[in-house]
């Protein structure tokens, strides 16, 4: 794992990585705990942060707090505060400002590296959690949460605002009818097979509903989102689902819209969906694209 250790001393940080190295790790060392602090923001990869208490200009609780504060809920990432104090008189302290481990400085090879793979192991349980807390389990999309939280990060990495992203909502026609007359299995296959084909555009989709979906598209603006659109419209009526009575015919309604200045992911969905009822209200099965208050009929 990527590892970041803090240690004003040379030649004790220059041991210390060296034996998070020899464990298997990579390390990213530093003296200064405000430059750590901003390198673990930047690089989401960075999974374990090892930090003398003895660091400035933030001390080491104060370091610890902000580490705990940046992973919040979302990202899992360790802390093992180091010091020479062997008493050991400041652990509850240190552990309550957010460190999940405290070592004795110079630490031990053994221990230090016994250390590590605990971290390896709750941080791999932290993973599977945040990945099944987002994940939907009848269609392996991502659920309405897991995508809002992605969707989220796509927008905050977004070089200029200006860059073109669209939005896509897809419902399913008259899902309630396929239920009645396939019965709930066999509209659940309808959904799976929906979730399939918009898999297949390789863009960050949800199911955000029983039967609808969403489609965050960075890089395209209305023309391209609206070639993905109309390809999505015709994979749904040609799905041949099977049904109690022969194939289920499937047709979906589709709502797009396009950035602009202003917008926020909540503006932007909301216009998608906007669009989305309009293509519902224009007779379903078709592709409509939202323009401020406007709706065109794309296909
Ligand atoms: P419209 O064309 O206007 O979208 O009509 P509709 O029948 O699709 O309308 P609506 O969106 O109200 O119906 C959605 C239905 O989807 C209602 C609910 O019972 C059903 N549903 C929700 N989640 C699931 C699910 O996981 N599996 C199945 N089989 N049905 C579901
Ligand atoms: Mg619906
Ligand atoms: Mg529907």
């Amino acid at each position: 794992m990527r590892v970041v250790l803090v240690e004003p001393g040379s030649l004790l940080r220059k041991t210390v990585a060296r034996l998070v190295e020899e464990g298997g790790h990579r390390v990213d060392a530093f003296s200064d705990s405000e430059r750590a602090l901003t390198h673990v923001a930047a690089h989401e990869d960075v999974a374990c942060v090892i930090t003398s208490l003895e660091v400035a200009p933030l001390c080491g609780l104060e370091l610890c707090w902000s580490l705990r504060s940046l992973a919040g809920t979302t990202r899992p990432l360790a802390v093992i505060a180091m010091s020479a104090d062997r008493a050991g008189r400041r652990l509850g302290e240190v552990l309550d400002s957010g460190a999940d481990d405290f070592i004795v400085k110079p630490p031990e090879a053994v221990a230090l590296h016994a250390r590590l793979r605990v971290v390896e192991r709750a941080l791999a349980l932290q993973r599977q959690l945040i990945r099944d807390a987002e994940t939907d389990p009848l269609t392996q999309l991502l659920n309405r949460g897991g995508f809002l939280r992605r969707a989220e990060a796509v927008l905050a990495g977004r070089g200029s605002g200006d860059d073109l992203l669209s939005a896509l909502m897809i419902d399913i026609d008259h899902f309630k009818a396929i239920n009645d007359r396939h019965g709930h299995d066999g509209g659940d296959r309808v959904i799976r097979a929906v979730a399939d084909l918009l898999r297949e555009t390789g863009a960050l989709t949800g199911r955000i509903g029983g039967e609808e979906f969403a489609v965050l598209m960075p890089g395209h603006g209305l023309g391209s989102a609206g070639v993905v659109a109309e390809r999505i419209r015709q994979g749904c009526a040609r799905l041949r689902v099977p049904g109690r009575r022969g194939p289920i015919p499937v047709t979906g309604s589709l709502g797009l819209a396009a950035w602009t200045a202003g917008d926020t992911l909540e503006t932007l969905l909301a216009r998608a969906d906007r669009a989305l009822y309009a293509a519902k209200a224009g007779g379903r099965n078709q592709v409509m694209a939202g323009a401020g208050d406007r709706f065109d009929r794309v296909s």
